[in-house]
């Protein structure tokens, strides 16, 4: 072990959150280093390569706000980028603002301890140097909300000799599926986009579906250079507009009722953001997200889209979704997902029919079946927003631990920060709107929130800040509360961390929308910080 450094802040991360929260505080004067478990910047982009990989945010939201010459600068080269061109902006934003000499890539966090008499966090890491302490004022988490692939514990996992693949941590070098038999489990967003690109390449693929999800085609090509010069032309009143919407995007969501809507000009406005493309669909109407039957009109248009497309009247039936409300999981927005299944050397199977049993030496075996794989695609999701943050060994005041505050689900005050853990921030954290809105936007309110703040106690000599209990109390019920009010508990999704055994059930992101959100953050900064304890 190192003699302990001291820095003002470490930052552990180098996604978009991480990388923002190094350059705001060197601007602010403050010393700062980044521990980044990758070999390179990028989070997300980083790990994520699957064939097929790109955003379902349109790239001119998808982005950075904070430097309006970045903004101008960069150019974007399709609606929907795509994971290498996302990854050569966060490498261009490294490289841009010298961001690199102060982030320690290959080098994981493997535990935090507040050092309740020094005033301190201690962090200990393991790197190309091997294990290391550093001292820090601040230790803010920027470990990101999908950065912990999981594979689920299949029987006879270790017993399968073909090649495994997890879409959230893709091989570098890329996969040539050419002439393979290959499986991908699952049909989420990274089920969705890698499907109909490997489908390509294999000489069959076997699709494992345990629940069918909705989808909608993202209409992506070449970004419309005329709408990316008004864009451009605009870019700080659209900017400023998504801070104010329920989703971070610029657009608010439809201001009619689907309900009340004549059933023709329901159907010409669905028509309307099907050809459109992306999620906005699933915003199209003020209803969708509150009202069960309002939501259905627009399952159903979903289902006799499936159903159009479709041939095999069979497999259309298995990829309608029927178990969920549209948008209670994130809307998928796809290229060619469902005209996929046309392909001849396409197979959906129903697993939920014919559960997986264990994976055998040369493939997979359900209740029905068994099947010979060279490679199976693990498409199956995260342990999601909490994940990272419990996989680091997090010490508060009192040596009380984070995974022990957390054992019945994560409480936060407003996402940001936790009751009995002084002067630990977490960006995008659980209570906070993030994975429910246009991530970045989110991103960027956090990470200017904690940078003020800090600089709120330096500049009145404050050394330590942690949330009141009963703040955060009150925080975490008005969180649950406001997701009773909506769908969104009838799906059993990775919100609700229904997709990791054992987890506890508790909804995790606020729903409450971003507008509002940034009101109540910037309200509790204007209070000197309301239901904080400053010392
Ligand atoms: P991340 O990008 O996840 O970065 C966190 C970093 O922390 C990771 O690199 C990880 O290695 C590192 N880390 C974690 N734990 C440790 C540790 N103990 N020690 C060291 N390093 C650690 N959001 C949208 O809004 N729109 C989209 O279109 C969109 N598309 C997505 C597509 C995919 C495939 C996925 C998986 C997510 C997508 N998201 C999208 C969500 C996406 O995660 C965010 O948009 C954003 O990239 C998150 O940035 P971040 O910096 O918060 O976290
Ligand atoms: P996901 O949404 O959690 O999907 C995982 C899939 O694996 C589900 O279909 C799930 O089925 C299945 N699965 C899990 N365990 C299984 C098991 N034991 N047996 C059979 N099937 C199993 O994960 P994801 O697709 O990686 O997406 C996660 C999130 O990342 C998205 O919601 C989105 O926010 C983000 N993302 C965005 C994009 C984009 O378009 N920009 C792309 C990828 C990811 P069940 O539903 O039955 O559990």
């Amino acid at each position: 072990m190192n003699t302990p450094r001291g820095v003002d802040a470490v930052i552990v991360g180098a996604g978009f959150a991480g990388l923002y929260m190094l350059h705001k505080l060197r601007g602010q004067g403050l010393s700062a280093v980044v521990f980044e478990k990758g070999d390179g910047v990028g989070g997300t982009w980083y790990w994520n390569r699957y064939p097929g990989a790109r955003c379902d945010v349109e790239s001119p939201y998808y982005s950075f706000s904070f430097d309006p010459e970045l903004e101008q600068d960069w150019e974007w080269t399709e609606r929907y980028p795509a994971q290498p061109e996302l990854l050569r902006y966060l490498n261009h934003v490294a490289d841009r603002y010298d961001l690199r000499r102060d982030i320690e890539l290959d080098t994981t966090v493997t535990s935090a301890n507040y050092d309740d008499g020094a005033g301190l966090w201690r962090v200990s890491s393991a790197g190309p140097r091997g294990a290391e302490e550093t001292t820090a004022r601040f230790c803010i988490m920027a470990t990101g909300c999908l950065s912990t692939s999981r594979i689920p514990d299949f029987a006879g996992l270790d017993t399968y000799t073909g090649k495994v693949y997890h879409t959230g941590d893709w091989p570098h070098e890329g996969v040539d599926f050419t002439g393979k038999r290959v499986g991908v489990i699952g049909t989420g967003s990274s089920g969705i986009q890698s499907i109909p690109e490997i489908a390509r390449q294999a000489e069959h693929l076997n699709v494992f579906q345990r629940t069918p999800n909705f989808s909608v085609p993202a209409n992506n090509g070449p970004l419309d250079q005329k709408l990316w010069q008004d864009v451009k032309a605009n870019y700080r009143k659209i900017r400023e507009d998504a801070k104010h919407t329920p989703t971070g995007l610029p657009f608010p969501p439809g201001p009619d009722s689907a309900l009340e809507a004549p059933p023709e000009d329901r159907q010409r406005v669905f028509d309307e953001h099907w050809t459109l493309g992306g999620f906005r669909l699933g915003q199209c109407f003020s209803d969708l997200a509150i009202s069960k039957e309002a939501n259905d009109t627009v399952a159903e248009y979903i289902r006799t889209k499936i159903d159009e497309i479709v041939q095999d009247p069979e497999t259309a039936r298995i990829l309608k979704p029927y178990d969920h409300p549209v948008g209670t999981k994130r809307i998928c927005v796809d290229t060619d997902y469902y005209d996929t299944y046309n392909r001849d050397n396409v197979s959906l199977i129903d697993v939920r029919k014919s559960p997986i049993q264990e994976l055998t030496p040369d493939g997979l075996r359900t209740a029905d079946k068994e099947y010979k794989l060279d490679a199976i695609v693990f498409a199956t999701g995260f342990d999601a927003m909490t994940g990272a943050l419990l996989g680091i060994d997090i010490r508060g005041r009192d040596g009380v631990s984070l995974r022990e505050k957390w054992e019945a689900g994560p409480r936060a005050y407003l996402g940001l920060s936790v009751a009995g853990f002084p002067n630990l921030f977490t960006v995008t954290g659980p209570g906070s709107p993030s994975v429910l809105s246009n991530m970045i936007t989110s991103i960027e309110q956090h990470v200017d929130w904690i940078s003020d703040h800090i600089a709120y106690l330096d500049s009145n000599g404050l050394t330590s800040s942690e949330p009141v209990p009963e703040a955060e109390d009150e925080w975490v019920e008005h969180v649950n509360a406001v997701a009773e009010m909506t769908l969104f508990p009838q799906a059993n999704s990775w919100y609700l961390g229904a997709n990791v055994p054992g987890k506890p059930r508790v909804f995790m992101p606020y729903v409450g929308g971003v507008g509002a959100y940034r009101a109540k953050c910037d309200e509790v900064a204007a209070r000197a910080y309301e239901g904080f304890v400053l010392a």
